[in-house]
Parts: C-alpha cells; sequence; structure tokens
C-alpha cells in the first residue's frame, strides 16, 4: 500500500496533533506536551468563572481566556501536560 507518506520529517520523528510540535516517539513523556484542554474563548467571564480582573476601564465583554485556566494570552504554554499525540494514533 502506498499511502501518501506525509509527515515523516526525519527518522522516527512524529508531529503532534495537538501542540504541531515535532517529537520522538522514544522521548514521549507524561510531561512532553503542553496544551489547554480547552479553547480559547471570547465572552463575559460573567458566564460562569472569574478569572479576569477587568480593569475600571476595562468593558465588560472585554475578557478573552482560556476556559480551561483563565490564561488571557493566546500564546500561553498550556496548563496541561501529557503525552504526544501523534496523527498515527488513534
Ligand atoms: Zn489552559
Ligand atoms: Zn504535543
Amino acid at each position: 500500500m502506498e499511502m501518501e507518506k506525509a509527515r515523516k520529517s526525519e527518522e522516527g520523528e512524529k508531529i503532534c496533533r495537538r501542540c504541531k510540535q515535532s517529537y520522538s516517539p522514544s522521548s514521549n513523556t507524561t510531561s512532553s506536551c503542553r496544551f489547554h484542554p480547552s479553547f480559547f474563548v471570547c465572552r463575559r467571564h460573567d458566564d460562569q468563572k472569574r478569572y479576569y480582573e477587568l480593569g475600571p476601564e476595562d468593558p465588560p465583554y472585554a475578557a478573552k481566556f482560556y476556559d480551561c485556566c483563565g490564561a488571557e494570552d493566546p500564546e500561553a504554554s498550556g496548563c496541561t501536560t501529557s503525552f504526544h499525540v501523534s496523527y498515527d494514533d488513534d
């Protein structure tokens, strides 16, 4: 079977489908992959959680944050660690 062999950069290297980083399965540990289990959302914090400290100048809808941990930076490193998950895994 000659399926397309994309995503095979180097020998043994895989791409994590969660964090999009390449890794070698041999060094894949429970702390290899940092990610946010929930989505980056934009809504009023009032809905349920109150992580975001609104300043006096901020409109009440200014809150954008990760639903899991409340991190307000979309580039914030993940709040959870686990194994990388390759595209081969299911
Ligand atoms: Zn998070
Ligand atoms: Zn990963």
